[in-house]
Formats: structure tokens, C-alpha cells, sequence
């Protein structure tokens, strides 16, 4: 049975609701003119999106998984190449690499913030050295919307001569130090996906670079290879274009994208002090703004919290249950060590609360008032 008064996880119809008339309009234009593909919506929102982050070049594509394919395509990563990649993330990050024939090595992450750890990075990419395999790429994960901590990770990367790719789909507006995604590796793959902070109505994703050839290689690729007549294909590339609605849909989007932030950042703020005292609460580095694309806590009897949880119509998410060195598919690739102690524990505390920038203040202390009740039941 569901609560009668269920509140909602994301609520995307009430966004819609309040931006309806601007996205109709850009619908109908964009069926006005015809040009569904690589229409003028698309290099339009390529501006706006450079614009934003300060990123050189800015390539929109198919998902967020077709930016992290693009990228690797582009670099040439191919057989048995090492990509170290955290374990505590969506699958999307490691498919691309093994789909390429290259080796993901997974590495630990950081038990307060959730990223890539660094002493773990430096030690896989000592032990796949030593294993004979050749490292080419790193790629940190903005999970659930902080950034990685790029000034260590862009700091081995030179020692090491590898390319940092990062996966930024959940980040996309977050920053570090006043520098926006986009902007804090060699290259940042995001996505639209609907649910990620800038979302469209359908897969959509976006790749940032101040490299001009990489920007350029990209943009061939994405057009399954072209050189710049559509018949001469210089590479094996991919269709992986954006689709002029989506894009219109997107510009619109990106006109509430700092008012929805700021209103996550006060939600997750009145969290944080009112949840700080009875579960482990997300913990944001200092001179960094999240983009909250989740709100994590870390509690014990997790799943019998988001049981109770849900009979009292609060919904709740578990981002993820199981890390990725410990999937079927993917068991067999390297790791910093047998066992990654932090990525292992995560996924069985973690649980993600309803933040958007719609939920109401009776909502949130409804929120967390079921929270302090279902953690003081359990003790
Ligand atoms: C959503 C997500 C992706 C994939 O994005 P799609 O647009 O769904 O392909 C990749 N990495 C992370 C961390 C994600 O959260």
C-alpha cells in the first residue's frame, strides 16, 4: 500500500510546470524549421554551454555514456591500455573502457566525500606497471554531484603522462575554487539524462575540452568518422549527435540551472544540520560547490530505515548497492587490491534522500523528522 501523501523523489513535472510555455515555444520552432538534426539549437546551446563553464569547446552527443566513449575513441585507447576508474559509480564508466578492449582498474574511494581516492589511484597504477599493462587514462567520477579532487589526480596524471577524463554527469554546474565543470580536466564527459541536474526530455550528453584537436577528432567521431564531407570517412566513429529538440529543450533548462542549484544548496544545508547527529551526512570540501545531483547519507540497518521509509511515503534511492569489481561483468578486471574496504562498505550504508529544487520546506522537515524517528526505532 502507498502513503496516501507519497512525496517525490525528483520532481520533474513540477520543473515542466514552471518553464511549460518557454519549452513549447522552442519545440515549435524547431518543427517550424525541420532541421531535427544538428539543427541551429545544437551549435546554439554548444555556445551557451562554453559560456557557462569556460570550456574552449564544447561538443553535445548522445548521452552521457557516448561523451565517456567519444573521449576514449578520440585518445585511441585501445588492447590492454589501463583506465583507472572508481569503483563506487554508475556502470557507464567502466562499460566504455572494457567495450574500447582496454582494462578499467578499479580503485577505492574516499569514505566521507565518496571520490576517487588518491593514494589508491598512485598504487593500482604502480601495480598494473608491474603487471605489464600500459597506463593511458585516468577517470574521476563528480559523484553525486562534488567534484573529484583534481589538483592531486591532474598531479599524477603528469608525472604519469596520462589523459584525465572526467565523468561529470552528475556534476554538470558544480565547481572547485571558482573553476566550473567542464573545465577541471583535459576533457569532461556529462550527461542530459533527465534526471541529472541539466536534463532533457531523452538521452543527451555534452563533452568539454580546451584542446582543439581533441575537440576537433571529437567532432569527427561523433559523425561516424567524417572528415567534413558527409561520404569520406577518415576514422571509425559513431553516430552519437544530440537531436536538435533536445538541445532546445536544453537551452531552455539552462536559463533555471543557478536558481535550482542555490535551491538544492539550501535544502541540503537544512539536512545536513538538522541530520548531522543521528547519520553520517555528506561531507562537501572546503571552497566547493556541489551541483547535489544526490544527497547521501550513511547509516547501518540502511535498508530497514528505507523500509520504513517508504510505508511513511518518503521515497529513498540506493546509489549503488553493489560496487563495480564486484559485478559479474566486471570481476575479472584489476583493482588497487583484492579487497577496496571503502567502496565495499558504501554500498551497503549508503541512501539517497529526495533533494530538487521543488521540494517544499514542510516536505523537508517531514523529511527529516521520519529520518530521526526510523534511525531512534532501530536502536
Ligand atoms: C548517468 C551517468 C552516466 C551515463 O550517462 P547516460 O547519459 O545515462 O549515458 C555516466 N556516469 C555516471 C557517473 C552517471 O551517473
Amino acid at each position: 500500500m502507498t502513503h496516501p501523501d507519497t512525496i517525490i523523489f525528483n520532481d520533474l513535472k513540477a520543473q515542466q510546470a514552471r518553464i511549460k510555455e518557454g519549452i513549447n515555444l522552442a519545440i515549435a520552432r524547431v518543427l517550424d524549421h525541420g532541421k531535427y538534426i544538428l539543427g541551429p539549437e545544437v551549435c546554439a546551446l554548444e555556445r551557451e554551454l562554453s559560456k557557462y563553464t569556460g570550456a574552449k569547446h564544447v561538443i553535445s552527443c548522445s548521452s552521457g555514456t557516448d561523451a565517456l566513449l567519444l573521449v576514449l575513441l578520440a585518445n585511441n585507447i585501445d588492447n590492454m591500455d589501463a583506465v583507472f576508474i572508481p569503483s563506487f559509480t554508475f556502470v557507464s564508466t567502466a562499460e566504455v573502457v572494457a567495450l574500447l578492449g582496454a582494462i578499467p582498474v578499479f580503485v577505492d574511494v574516499n569514505p566521507e566525500t565518496f571520490l576517487m581516492d588518491p593514494l589508491s589511484l598512485d598504487q593500482a597504477i604502480r601495480r598494473s606497471k608491474r603487471d605489464g599493462l600500459n597506463p593511458r587514462c585516468i577517470i574521476p567520477v563528480d559523484l553525486f554531484g562534488q567534484t573529484a579532487d583534481y589538483e592531486i589526480i591532474n598531479e599524477i596524471a603528469e608525472q604519469e603522462k596520462l589523459f584525465v577524463l572526467s565523468d561529470g554527469a552528475q556534476s554538470f554546474g558544480a565547481s572547485c575554487k571558482g573553476r566550473i565543470v567542464g573545465t577541471l580536466a583535459d576533457a569532461t564527459a556529462t550527461s542530459f539524462f533527465p534526471a541529472k541536474p541539466l536534463g532533457c526530455y531523452g538521452d543527451g550528453g555534452a563533452i568539454f575540452t580546451d584542446d582543439e584537436d581533441l575537440a576537433f577528432h571529437v567532432r569527427s567521431l561523433r559523425v561516424h568518422g567524417r572528415r567534413t564531407d558527409k561520404y569520406d570517412n577518415v576514422c571509425i566513429g559513431i553516430n552519437g549527435r544530440l537531436d536538435t529538440l533536445q538541445a532546445a529543450i536544453l537551452i531552455e533548462k539552462l536559463t533555471i540551472l543557478d536558481e535550482e542549484m542555490a535551491a538544492k544548496q539550501v535544502i541540503a544545508e537544512h539536512y545536513s544540520d538538522a541530520l548531522s547527529r543521528i547519520v553520517k551526512v555528506p561531507v562537501i570540501v572546503k571552497d566547493s560547490v556541489s551541483a547535489w545531483a544526490q544527497y547521501t547519507i550513511q547509516t547501518e540497518h540502511r535498508d530497514m530505515i528505507s523500509r520504513v521509509l517508504k510505508s511513511r511515503g518518503i521515497p529513498t534511492a540506493i546509489y549503488y548497492p553493489k560496487p563495480l569489481h564486484l559485478q559479474e561483468a566486471y570481476m575479472k578486471y584489476p583493482r588497487t587490491a583484492e579487497i577496496l574496504p571503502v567502496s565495499e562498505k558504501l554500498a551497503e550504508c549508503v541512501l539517497s534522500i529526495p533533494v530538487h529544487p521543488y521540494l517544499d520546506p514542510a516536505s523537508q522537515d517531514r523529511i527529516i523528522d521520519e529520518i530521526k524517528q526510523a534511525v531512534k526505532s532501530m536502536l
